[in-house]
């Protein structure tokens, strides 16, 4: 099963995107997630990244797209995979579909997690992530077990640079005009799955897990 995660930043879908790994034993593939592990380990893609990162912007579809593919070379691909935070553009979506299109392959569902814009902001600032493990809590809706410490590995939370309130309504212009077009992109191939991102993280999830079938 390939899926793909649509919403705008904050809508919940790196959330939901674990939730459905778990379930369906497939990988979880985040490019923001790869981008900050680089910046991390100082290489030069994370280096790159890093400045458009820090400024709520895009990095370029040509750092993005052969990162993304070449990924789904490896062996934990082979029954599918759950993309977050990718395609973002419509020629990374272009690119994608190109690149499954060589082995007669296809996107299955492209999940789109709806959140007003509202909500985003609040969201936003309440959410906390592990600089270790990359896990994601929020200070009301989902806090951890112990203040300031993640549950599964014990390493510290901090609050991403790039969700401060300034940042964050910057990203949300982004969403609207590079990413939310995606919308009627996967409309068109017939893959589109809308649900509520705006109820509780499991009520989501059910929703989810009704498109996708148990
Ligand atoms: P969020 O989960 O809050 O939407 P991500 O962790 O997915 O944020 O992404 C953080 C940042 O990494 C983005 O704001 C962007 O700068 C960069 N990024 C991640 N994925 C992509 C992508 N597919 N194309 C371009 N930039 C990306
Ligand atoms: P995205 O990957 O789309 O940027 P996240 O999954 O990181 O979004 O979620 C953004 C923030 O909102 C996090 O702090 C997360 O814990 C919290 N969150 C996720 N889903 C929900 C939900 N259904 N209700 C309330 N808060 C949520
Ligand atoms: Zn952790």
């Amino acid at each position: 099963m390939k899926i793909i995660m649509l919403g705008a930043p904050g809508a919940g879908k790196g959330t939901q995107a674990k939730k459905i790994a778990e379930k369906y034993s497939i990988p979880h593939i985040s490019t923001g997630d790869i981008f900050r592990a680089n910046i991390k380990n100082g290489t030069e893609l994370g280096k790159k990244a890093k400045t458009y990162m820090d400024q709520g912007l895009l990095v370029p579809d040509e750092l993005v797209v052969d990162l993304v593919i070449d990924r789904f070379a490896q062996d934990d691909c082979a029954n599918g995979y759950v993309l977050d935070g990718f395609p973002r553009t419509i020629p990374q979506a272009e690119a994608l579909d190109a690149a499954l299109a060589k082995i007669n392959e296809k996107i299955d569902y492209a999940i789109n997690v709806e959140v007003p814009d509202e909500n985003i902001i609040k969201r936003m600032s309440g959410r906390r992530a592990c600089v270790s493990c990359g896990a994601t809590y929020h200070l009301e809706h989902i806090p951890p077990k112990k203040e300031g410490i993640c549950d599964t590995c014990g390493a510290e939370l901090i609050l991403r640079d790039d969700d401060k309130p300034e940042t964050v309504q910057k990203r949300l212009n982004v969403y609207h005009e590079q990413t939310q077009p995606l919308i009627d992109y996967y409309t068109s191939k017939n893959v589109l799955k809308e649900v509520d991102g705006t109820v509780d993280m499991a009520e989501v999830f059910a929703a989810i897990v009704k498109v996708l079938g148990e």
